[in-house]
């Protein structure tokens, strides 16, 4: 449930007003100061409220309801989109926001070169995965601490915030020392507890599609992030499982212009794990932009025939550095900028 309030209630009357909606119904309150106006979204047993009684209260100009399961996350909680802002770097915002880096980090130097090379390109995020979740216990697993404490040179280095992988709460001290953004996988988008967790800090999360859930879904995994506290959540496109073999996974364009109207939150796309070929990474970038994506999830390798994980498709700097012209382009086109 949704309080519209009226036209110059002041912070003062807001703050009151959400004191005595929590003491009276025992719900909980998410005060919103938009530029048009200022509402009060409605969290908990929101049947404890009356709507007849809420719309009578003073300062509230009408009463929406919320059909949808997921509330902090719904653009009718939020009406603005939500700017991220990470050491500088404005996520959800005019610009669309690059983040390339390694499937995995491999090593000290290897993460460095390409962090200078993306950087110079145009990224404005370092990926590089050091806990990998990898579908054979026989394959790279990743350099797990160390990969984290070479991404964190490279950041030093560059000024690049950093973008990798969480696969277990028990990681997390970790990753708040390390990390300045940090993922949660496809494989672990319904992995409820850990979401919990992360909703107790206030470190921005990329959280990926499960390759198997719906929009749905991927919303109520974010709602758990936000409801614990943590309103920072980019959302990431990575493709669904679906009977086409002739990419890794197929690239659901239309969730981008679906989220974006269903919430507030900033929307990514990785075209690398989700078509699993470096021919098909430029072309769903470009399609990505134009259709809202928000910023681009793209796996960069120095020497991608040898790389550890995920080498086919993994560009070489210099696809990554004629791909963004294409992408300024189109983000022109658009009315955005990289
Ligand atoms: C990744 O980005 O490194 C990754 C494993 O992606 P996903 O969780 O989307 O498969
Ligand atoms: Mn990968």
């Amino acid at each position: 449930m949704i309080l519209v309030l009226k036209h110059g209630t002041t912070r003062d009357r807001v703050e009151d007003l959400c004191e005595q909606l929590e003491t009276r119904y025992k719900i909980q309150t998410n005060p919103i100061y938009g530029k048009e106006q200022t509402i009060i979204g409605l969290v908990g047993d929101t049947s404890r409220v009356p709507e007849e009684e809420a719309a009578n209260l003073d300062d509230v100009e009408r009463v929406v309801k919320v059909q949808e399961p997921f509330k902090r996350a719904n653009r009718k909680f939020h009406p603005d989109n939500t700017v991220l802002n990470i050491n500088g770097v404005q996520v959800g915002g005019e610009k669309v926001v690059l983040c390339a880096g390694p499937c995995a980090v491999e090593g000290e130097a290897m993460i460095t070169e390409i962090a200078a090379s993306v950087k110079a390109s145009g990224a404005a995020l370092l990926r590089g995965g050091a806990f990998k979740p990898r579908t054979s216990p026989y394959a790279f697993q990743g350099l797990r601490a160390e990969g984290l404490h070479y991404l964190k040179e490279a950041r030093d280095r560059t000024g690049l915030p950093v973008v990798s992988e969480i696969t277990n709460p028990s990681q997390i001290d970790l990753f708040l020392e390390y990390v300045d953004v940090i993922q949660v996988g496809a494989r672990n988008m319904q992995n409820f507890e850990l979401l919990k967790e992360l909703g107790r800090h206030k470190r921005p999360i990329l959280l990926k599609r499960g390759f198997s859930n719906s929009i749905n879904e991927l919303l109520m995994s974010a709602e758990y992030i936000l409801s614990e506290g943590n309103p920072n959540v980019i959302l990431c496109e990575r493709g669904i499982r679906t009977f086409e073999t002739a990419t890794r996974n197929t690239l659901d364009l239309s969730a981008i212009p679906v989220l974006k109207q269903k919430t507030h939150l900033p929307v990514f796309v990785d075209p690398s794990h989700a078509s699993g070929a470096v021919a098909y990474v430029e072309p769903l970038c470009l399609a990505a932009i134009a259709v809202g994506a928000d910023g681009l999830e793209i796996e960069v390798h120095n020497d991608p025939k040898h790389a550890l994980s995920d080498g086919p498709q993994q560009l070489v700097p210099e696809q990554f550095d004629s791909l963004v012209a294409k992408a300024r382009a189109v983000a022109e086109a658009v009315g955005r900028s990289i």
